[in-house]
């Protein structure tokens, strides 16, 4: 590995926790080699969040800046972020598997006529190769990977699987800013209409409480939500309870949703279909509270709660409240 490029992300100011993890990881590949690791960076007065990738192990943050990359466009992070990769000539191109990432890196790598394995949830060099090992069939089997072909190789990384690990020695990255030529971006971000001000990003949570057909209707969520203030957590929801109208698409897990993976899931009045278990199944601890004693949810829980979840719920709120204030 001659070295390894860091897609990184900054959302409302901050850099993405994820984006830490994945720098981890690169470090991880490039100590075998003592390869670099660099972190490329893009948007508009980003300079305070480049000191921060040191501790995880970056070599060089690259800075690309400029006041139309204040905003994410596909359009113009690839333009901007293809040529930073072509002129570095890394290896390997990393990011985590989030939202931005899976629309930027197929294009950056169809870009650069290369190959991209996505959502791995572990990273490897072997035999030079980097190597991808990505959930398959609802996560039911792990998937080999390897990108064949032109360097650099693309992947990205679940959040929540590589721990951020601070870098041993600490590293002082040093710092390139970069102005992009952006004359060929065709198109232009004009607004952002957010959802989800002042949540916790589901994708990104450790901990999420997620509620299906069982919760009955929306009201009800003020359950759940009670349950998650206490710990901190993201609120999800089953297809059901989306279809519903109960919560917004932006809170379903599973297939079609998003693809969580906290270090505790509470499920509450979801059966565990497989399409919902796509979406959570690689979660650290699960927690299933079902009146269904039957319910395929237990099979896959590692503590399972037979009981009514309007019963059960404020219980373990009012529990964790007393055992978290001590
Ligand atoms: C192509 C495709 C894609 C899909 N994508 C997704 C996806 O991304 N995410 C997803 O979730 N689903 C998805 N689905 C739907 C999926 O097949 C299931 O229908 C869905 O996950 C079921 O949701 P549920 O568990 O909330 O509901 P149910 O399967 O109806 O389960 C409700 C559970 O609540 C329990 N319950 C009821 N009352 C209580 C109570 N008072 N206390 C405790 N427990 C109670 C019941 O025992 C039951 O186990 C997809 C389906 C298809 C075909």
């Amino acid at each position: 590995m001659s070295g390894v490029m860091v897609i990184a992300e900054v959302k409302e100011g901050r850099v993405k926790k994820s984006s830490f993890e994945v720098t981890a990881a690169a470090r991880g590949l490039c100590d075998q080699s003592g390869a670099e690791v660099g972190v490329a960076l893009a948007g508009n007065e980003i300079e305070g969040l480049a000191e921060a990738f040191g501790t995880y192990g970056a070599d060089k943050v690259y800075l690309v800046q400029d006041s139309e990359l204040e905003r994410y466009s596909t359009d113009g992070f690839t333009e901007a972020l293809a040529k930073l990769i072509e002129e570095k000539a890394p290896d390997a191109v990393l990011a985590a598997n989030s939202i931005l990432a899976r629309d930027l890196l197929p294009r950056l790598a169809a870009r650069l006529g290369s190959g991209l394995m996505t959502d791995c949830i572990e990273i490897a060099v072997e035999d030079g190769h980097l190597t991808g090992f990505c959930p398959v069939y609802g996560g039911k089997a792990r998937a080999k990977c390897r990108c064949i072909g032109e360097k650099p190789h693309f992947a990205t990384i679940r959040p929540n699987v590589i721990a951020a690990e601070a870098s041993d020695p600490p590293r002082k990255a040093a710092v390139e800013t970069v102005a992009p030529a952006l004359e060929a971006v065709r198109t232009k971000v004009l607004d952002e209409i957010r959802e989800m001000g002042g949540k916790v990003e589901l994708t990104e949570a450790s901990v999420i409480v997620s509620g299906g057909r069982g919760v009955k209707k929306a009201e009800n969520f003020k359950i759940l939500e009670e349950l998650a203030a206490v710990l901190g957590a993201a609120v999800g929801a089953s297809r059901v309870a989306v279809d519903s109208g109960w919560r917004p698409h932006t809170d379903q897990v599973g297939q079609t949703g998003k693809v969580v993976n906290p270090k505790l899931y509470i499920a509450c009045g979801i059966s565990g279909s497989v399409q919902h278990l796509a979406g959570m199944g690689t979660s650290r601890t699960i927690v299933a509270i079902n009146n269904d004693p039957e319910a395929p949810i237990f099979e896959k829980a590692d503590y399972g709660i037979v009981g009514d979840l309007f019963t059960v719920v404020p219980l373990l709120t009012e529990e964790l409240k007393k055992a978290l204030d001590n």
